[in-house]
């Protein structure tokens, strides 16, 4: 599903809060829906 690389790109380049999911800015530091400092990168590379 990758036709479109930047999107991809632009797509993984986030933060998902382990608690609600939400999508946060790469600089984000917490959750900006629930305030939850938990968050993660979302996966790169799971197909190469
Ligand atoms: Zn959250």
């Amino acid at each position: 599903m990758a036709r479109f690389p930047e999107a991809e790109a632009r797509k993984l380049n986030v933060l998902i809060c382990r608690k609600c999911n939400a999508r946060n800015a790469l600089r984000a530091t917490r959750c900006r829906k629930c305030g939850y400092t938990g968050l993660r990168p979302k996966k790169k590379e799971l197909k190469a």
